[in-house]
């Protein structure tokens, strides 16, 4: 009797561990809206992609915050209502909007003052969209997702952004979509729907190599994974493939959670060793801070950054 306690509290866990699904959860947030990298920007492209986007989006029951830069709003210098009515849309979706600045500086080039203008000027058409729509405008997303060179700068904007009802949206899925999608953009500008389809079709497998390194390093950190906060970009690749990606997310075990959920985690609460890199994620800072050191990124295809060309190195 006692022999087969033993055996079957030895074999218990295994089976109950075999059988359960792993739970993993992820919070998805587009940048750069209304748009970033498409093959035409005249009005009817854009209004096309946003439409699609916007389609795949609610299929895959994704919650969404969809970050504005308000300078986009813009066409030779007035406010352009079509452009306001995409942002009108994403709302009516269901989704929520955060304020990316206005213009898209750097918190790590500008001074901090010039910075927090530009971040007020990009409020002046989201936050009266979201009140009409019963919601408040309360998250931020730094672009280049540069935090300030020194902690004097990052402390003070920390400040400022609760002062003014703010939370920074951290992301932990440090990725190179955009490059994708900027090569994929250029191959349908020119036409040529062949190397668009094959860009398109390494874009999920690198996402995936993504989610793997990503998943291995909050393991090493944590010792179990962590619910996950992606950034990708509202452009024409994601348009398309967003299905695909959402997919294969869901096929690794994803289900898809709010920013604010994904946040409640006490990982959030860990210390951060800034390193200043572009595009580097919190879940990068975390691991600096702890003393590790993070793995090479995914790498993405030589014939993708090739297309991409020299955009391929601007960042987001
Ligand atoms: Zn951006």
């Amino acid at each position: 009797m006692r022999i087969y306690l033993l055996f079957f509290s030895l074999i218990f866990p295994l089976v109950v561990s075999a059988q359960m699904p792993v739970e993993r959860t992820l919070a998805i947030t587009f940048d750069d809206l209304p748009f970033a990298s498409v093959p035409s920007e005249d009005n009817a492209a854009l209004e096309h992609m946003t439409g699609r986007l916007l389609q795949s989006l609610q299929a895959s029951h994704a919650p969404t915050v969809g970050f504005v830069n308000e300078a986009k709003l813009y066409r030779e210098g007035s406010l352009d209502p079509a452009r306001v009515e995409w942002l009108r849309r994403w709302l009516a979706a269901g989704f929520e909007l955060g304020n990316h600045t206005y213009s898209h500086p750097s918190l790590n080039r500008v001074p901090l003052d010039a910075f927090e203008a530009d971040l007020l000027r990009g409020e002046a058409v989201t936050r009266p969209l979201m009140q009409s729509a019963g919601q408040t405008l309360r998250w931020f997303r730094h672009p280049f997702l540069h935090l300030g060179k020194t902690p004097e700068v990052r402390a003070a904007f920390q400040d400022f952004l609760t002062g003014h009802g703010y939370r920074a949206a951290p992301v932990t899925v440090n990725n190179s979509e955009w490059v994708f999608a900027v090569a994929y953009a250029r191959a349908q500008a020119q036409g040529d729907q062949d190397s668009a389809r094959r860009i398109g079709a390494a874009y999920v497998p690198y996402m995936e190599a993504v989610f793997t390194r990503t998943e291995q390093l909050a393991l090493d950190l944590f010792g179990r994974n962590i619910p996950h906060v992606l950034v990708l970009h509202a452009n024409s690749l994601n348009a398309d493939y967003f299905s695909a990606l959402a997919a294969m997310l869901k096929q690794r075990g994803y289900r898809f959670i709010t920013l604010g959920e994904a946040l409640q985690d006490r990982a959030y609460q860990s210390p951060m060793a800034y390193s200043g890199i572009e595009g580097e994620s919190w879940l990068e800072g975390w691991s600096r801070a702890a003393g590790l050191r993070p793995s090479q990124q995914a790498p993405v295809p030589g014939f993708v950054i090739q297309r991409a060309g020299p955009a391929a190195y601007r960042g987001y």
